[in-house]
């Protein structure tokens, strides 16, 4: 085939940090039906590759320009043009129309990597903030001390750094979780295991990637504030994060994107019965905290039943409205899929907090952290949901109230 056009933002489009580069390029034969139906998948590399594997001609798709970005700057944006000098040779990949279809494939695996991209900006974000956070004296202890002391003593700083660490394990291990159930979909001998996990991945995935996103941007901002002044100042590299971050609920579909999916195919196309099996997991946790019974895990059951139950609030209407009041059920989607990371996030910190007390005694500095972090998330972040909740249930009809001309 050749291929004719041009194709915008495509990362690694041109480097030179290797002979040859292959672009997988969706594009339309001459006779294609209409839309998505119409889209196939073409291998086509810079340099063609003769028979005997070494580099051939030069092909004609050029990059003409690098784009200037707020940040990943060591990441080149390409703008490839394709086939201005007769055409570049293309490749079918599989069978013409079906593209979408292969590119899907690639995409879901993208999803996924992109919510561990956002733990791992947050994460560093987060090891800088306590590295400043101790080095930084500023103000007296208040609770009297004899001259000034580390910020990291003053309780506002140890609420940022609690929320920063509180996201980022509760991302993790929620992604950790995903990734198993990715594992066992493919690997359980159970034909039945093997439907559930995967349709307990499939809920993950937007999760995982808006959740995380969302939370990396939240986690790098408070990573600057931590540097108050100097986290402005390029010097520190915390505002690298941020910038860096900012990306993340962008690409490989935005935030909105994966708020429809959480909502359209993975909510409201099965009935909400993930979602409900999701609820009675946390329920299950919810008895495993209740015969624990020390003082962190009481205070724990206690916002994670209340969430659970704001949870299931938002499912119920969702499925229930969906049909009927579809641009009111949608208005709340950013707010579902947050509310959704929350109490699945707060979960797996409390199966975190149970399994260390279980296990105290082989570190305690460690597993104290632990307990300390999963009760800090349940008690300061987990309360969110009764708010998202509610604007999931009673704001639909003002978010959409103003015609476009209002605004
Ligand atoms: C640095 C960078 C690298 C990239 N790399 C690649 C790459 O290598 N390959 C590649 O193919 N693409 C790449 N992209 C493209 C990227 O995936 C898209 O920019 C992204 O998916 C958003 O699409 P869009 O820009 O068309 O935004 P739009 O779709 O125009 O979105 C604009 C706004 O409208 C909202 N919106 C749009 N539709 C809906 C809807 N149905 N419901 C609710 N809200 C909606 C969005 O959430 C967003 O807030 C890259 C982009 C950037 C910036």
């Amino acid at each position: 085939y050749l291929v004719s056009g041009q194709k915008i933002y495509i990362t690694y489009g041109e480097h030179d940090m290797a002979k040859n580069i292959v672009h997988l390029v969706l594009a339309r034969t001459p006779d294609a039906p209409e839309g998505v139906k119409g889209i196939s998948l073409f291998v086509v590399p810079k340099f063609l590759v003769n028979a005997d594997g070494s580099l051939g001609e030069r092909n004609d798709v050029h990059c003409i320009s690098i784009e200037h970005k707020l940040g990943i700057k060591a990441s080149p944006t390409a703008v490839l043009q394709f086939g201005d000098h007769g055409g570049a040779t293309g490749y079918l990949v599989g069978e013409e129309n079906r593209g979408l279809e292969y590119m899907f494939v690639m995409m879901n695996a993208a999803r996924f990597a992109v919510g561990m991209q956002g733990i791992a900006v947050a994460e560093r974000a987060y090891q800088k903030a306590v590295q400043y956070a101790k080095d930084r004296v500023q103000s007296r202890d208040l609770a009297g001390s004899p001259g000034p002391v580390a910020i990291i003593h003053q309780p506002d700083v140890k609420r940022m750094l609690m929320t920063m660490r509180g996201y980022i394990e509760a991302s993790r291990a929620l992604a950790y979780y995903a990734a198993a159930a990715y594992d066992a979909q493919h690997a359980s001998p159970d034909e039945a295991s093997r439907k559930q996990s995967q349709a307990v991945y499939e809920f993950l995935v937007p999760i995982v990637k808006g959740f995380s996103t969302e939370m990396s941007i939240e986690v790098a901002s408070l990573g600057v504030q931590v540097h108050g002044g100097m986290g402005f100042i390029e010097e520190t590299g915390a505002a690298q994060h941020y910038r860096d971050a900012r990306i993340l609920t962008i690409y490989e579909g935005t935030t909105a994107i994966q708020a429809n999916d959480l909502i359209g195919r993975k909510t409201v196309r099965d009935g909400g019965a993930t979602a409900k099996l999701f609820s009675e997991k946390i329920q299950q946790t919810e008895k495993d905290l209740a015969s624990s019974g020390t003082a962190d895990a009481k205070a724990a059951l206690k916002q994670l039943t209340a969430a659970r139950i704001a949870f299931e609030s938002a499912v119920e209407f969702i499925v229930a409205n969906s049909k009927t009041d579809v641009k009111a059920v949608y208005a709340g989607s950013f707010a579902y899929l947050r509310l959704c990371g929350l109490i699945l996030g707060a979960w797996q910190m409390a199966r975190a907090l149970l399994a260390a007390q279980e296990l105290r005694a082989g570190d305690p500095n460690f597993y104290d952290a632990k307990i300390a972090t999963a009760r800090f998330f349940a008690e300061n972040l987990l309360p969110q949901s009764q708010a998202l909740a509610t604007s999931i249930l009673e704001s639909g009809h003002s978010t959409n109230a103003l015609s476009a001309e209002q605004f």
